[in-house]
């Protein structure tokens, strides 16, 4: 098994007339943290998407342990069950409880039976602290909890990768800590990440890579401390200045 879980090369993105991404390069290699930033409308989002395809990259190459989905032939469904993605509105299923949030896909993609699921999707609430919640309903729960509930499903089909889209960022101030929590405990487990995110903080303490991003390109990347704490780039000093 390589060591690079993500490979993005020569990636290209337009919508119309529009380029958001002009040639990004990312590797990310297994059990590392890689956090974007940048400002809204930069690429971060598209980036990500095209990750699992749920965008389609006008150029380039896109590999997830080892299988190239661009490829025509890729088998795209089984490279999409490696890849666990939370967005920034968590997307429940609002007349599902809590348990039946986290079998439906391990039952419907993994045919995992009735009893199976149930159990990895308590082992996984658990994992998140939320394992008194099984037969609550989405609506019952804060925000915070919801995205928790969203990270434990999407932990429940055993990704080999984790793509986090500002998944703070719907949050009230107070839920938030509980969110970034949970993303540095899958860290400290070793789950390899790429993270969109605004959190300065979280960025500092738990990415192994920070990349800035900006008009549709990585301007600037390398450590934490290097990027958020001694930038290079007048783009980048610009952007944190804003932020922190
Ligand atoms: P970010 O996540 O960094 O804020 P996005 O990747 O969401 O940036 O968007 C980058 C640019 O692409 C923006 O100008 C946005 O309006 C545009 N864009 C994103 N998705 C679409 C789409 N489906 N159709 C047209 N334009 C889009
Ligand atoms: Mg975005």
């Amino acid at each position: 098994m390589s060591d690079v879980v993500i490979e993005i090369a020569g990636l290209h993105k337009s919508f119309g007339s529009l380029e958001v991404l002009r040639g990004v390069d990312v590797r990310v290699r297994r059990g590392e943290v890689v956090c974007v930033i940048g400002p809204s409308g930069s690429g971060k989002s598209t980036l990500l998407r095209c990750v699992n395809l749920l965008e389609e990259p006008t150029a380039g190459t896109v590999s997830v342990d080892g299988a190239e989905l661009t490829d025509p032939d890729a088998d795209i469904d089984a490279a999409r069950r490696r890849i666990g993605m939370v967005f920034q509105q968590f997307n429940l299923f609002s007349h599902l409880s809590v348990l039946d949030n986290l079998t439906v896909a391990q039952r419907k993609v993994l045919k995992r039976d009735k009893q199976e699921a149930e159990r990895v999707a308590r082992e996984n609430l658990a994992r998140v602290g939320l394992a008194e919640k099984a037969d609550s309903m989405p609506a019952q729960l804060s925000g915070g909890q919801q995205q928790r509930v969203a990270i434990a499903r999407a932990l429940a089909m055993n990704p080999q990768v984790m793509l986090f889209d500002e998944p703070t960022s719907a949050l009230d101030p107070e839920l938030v800590g509980d969110v970034l929590g949970v993303m540095r405990q899958l860290a400290d487990e070793g789950m390899t990440m790429l993270v969109v995110t605004h959190e300065m903080q979280f960025a500092r303490e738990v990415a192994d890579r920070v990349l800035f991003m900006d008009g549709g390109g990585i301007v600037e990347q390398g450590p934490p401390a290097e990027v958020i704490g001694a930038p290079k780039q007048e783009r980048t000093k610009t952007f944190l200045a804003r932020v922190l």
